[in-house]
């Protein structure tokens, strides 16, 4: 396939130490070279965006909507290129980078409807006085995005930090920076000049744009990077939103409809090679059905066969890079040392391309990596419990993070009763986790800071001001 390289002419001028090599994970073939912003670059991008920040945030909010409203059309024209670049950049299946893709022109009538209604003004009037409640933007947001979704979520921040009247410098992930940059010519291409500004390159660029003179960072990534951003943060009290990881609980009741579950344990674990914040992490089957639950799984599991994004039949794509299968496969061999079984996979793919091919592991012990430390990979993960409802509730919270969970039971009392009980954002009862794009976003305990979506998500990229106003003022 011919490459899609926006940003060939300026490589020959520059040294390969500020380049950043863009690789096909499926070939291991150099895509790009694309420039590393300097500190000067980042620096200048945030005076730009700075520069441009009251204006717009003076923009009536109408004016605003529709110059967002245009952005549909664009991501309409370039639907196929920016899927093209999703699995050449991060590999996954081409039709799901194509869902990916065509979904973003579709959600731009609801970022403007939940951010007219984050930005509504409030009546609080008390007594003889007015007083009402505005929401002003923050000013300079700085957006630093992951590689596993690179169009999705890159938009959960800049489209709402826009809406809502903030300038934005974003800085899309190092595996993919094309499309980072595509989506920063679609977004930006009728914005005022500073209200979009683009910085490529790795953590190290990322540090510097939390450093410089932003108002607030919109993070999604790792822990061990939000934690870091937060640190860096703290001195200038910037605001922040942190989307991070999780390690999240299937919990499987006797009573529960198995092939259901099965299937959600299996799709949500392997999908997108398991490289989804949100993915299921740990699946606790309850005892008595453990045998069929693990028929199940593995007669659905064994079919998702990986390959190139780009020939139909892959379910699976490769991992981002050779690190991130390695990290996977060492998880893999300590639980197995550790005494879990191995019903499928693990095992590292020969040949070019970080592969690794979709793995279920049964009995996984406490005291595996794989029970406590994001795994992010093509891993189905089984253990047992006894049944007992509070000891499902007390394996599904045993982990630092809290992004979300999901319960599979045929008593519908219980399923709400876990589920209000486990402590994180987002619980699927008897169906995979987020049911709708209204809802917040919310990674609880370790899996965020802040979060993004919904009315109060939006609201997180303003600062609310009561403005009181005298009898007859
Ligand atoms: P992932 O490997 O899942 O993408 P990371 O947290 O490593 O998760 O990266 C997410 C984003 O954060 C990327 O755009 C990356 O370049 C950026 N990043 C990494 N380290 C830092 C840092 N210290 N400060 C700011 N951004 C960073």
């Amino acid at each position: 396939m011919e490459p899609l390289v926006a940003c060939r002419a300026p490589v020959a001028r520059l040294f390969a130490m500020d380049m950043l090599r863009d690789i096909d994970p499926a070939t291991g073939e150099l895509i790009a070279e694309i420039p590393v912003s300097s500190p000067d670059q980042v620096t200048a991008a945030v005076a730009r965006a700075r520069a441009a920040a009251d204006e717009w945030g003076d923009v009536p909010f109408d004016v605003r909507a529709e110059l967002l409203l245009r952005v549909a059309e664009r991501f309409d024209e370039r639907q196929d290129e920016l899927a093209q670049l999703v699995t050449r950049e991060m590999g996954k299946p081409f039709a799901e980078a194509r869902r990916e893709s065509s979904a973003r022109s579709k959600e731009l009538a609801g970022v403007i409807e939940t951010a007219r209604r984050a930005l509504a003004v409030e009546d609080v009037s008390e007594g003889s006085s007015r007083t009402h409640v505005v929401r002003d933007p923050l000013g300079v947001v700085a957006a630093i995005t992951p590689w596993n979704f690179p169009l999705a979520m890159p938009t959960s921040i800049l489209l709402p930090a826009l809406a809502t009247g903030n300038t934005v410098v974003f800085k899309p992930s190092e595996h993919v920076p094309l499309c980072g940059a595509v989506l920063a010519e679609i977004i930006g291409g009728d914005l005022p000049d500073g209200v979009l500004e683009l910085v490529q390159g790795a953590g190290e660029t990322g540090a510097q744009l939390v450093d410089a003179d932003v108002d607030m960072i919109g993070f999604v990534g790792s822990r061990a990077t939000g934690q870091k951003i937060m640190r860096a943060a703290g001195g200038g009290l910037k605001r922040l939103v942190l989307e991070l990881g999780g390690k999240d609980p299937l919990i499987v009741f006797a009573d529960a409809d198995l092939e259901a579950a099965a299937e959600c344990a299996v799709t949500h674990s392997l999908r997108n090679a398991g490289q989804v914040c949100c993915s299921v992490e740990r699946v606790f089957v309850e005892d008595s059905v453990r045998e069929e639950f693990e028929r199940l799984v593995l007669a659905k599991a064994s079919k998702w066969t990986h390959g190139s994004g780009f020939e139909p039949e892959s379910r699976m794509g490769p991992m981002v890079d050779d690190a991130q299968r390695q990290k996977v496969h060492a998880q893999v061999e300590d639980a197995v040392a550790r005494g879990a079984r191995l019903l499928l996979g693990g095992t590292l793919a020969d040949g070019p391309g970080s592969f690794y091919p979709a793995t279920v592991l049964a009995d996984v012990p406490d005291s595996s990596v794989m029970a406590t430390e994001e795994t992010f990979g093509p891993v189905v993960s089984l253990s047992t419990f006894d049944g007992d409802e509070a000891e499902a509730v007390r394996l599904a919270n045993a982990t630092r993070y809290g992004l979300g969970a999901n319960v599979y039971t045929g008593d519908g009392e219980r399923g709400l009763r876990v589920a209000r009980r486990i402590r994180s954002g987002q619980v699927g009862v008897n169906r995979y986790l987020a049911g709708s794009s209204r809802a917040p976003w919310v990674g609880a305990r370790e899996s965020g800071f802040g979060f993004l979506g919904g009315v109060e998500g939006y609201r997180q990229f303003t600062v609310p001001k009561s403005i009181s106003i005298a009898s007859g003022g």
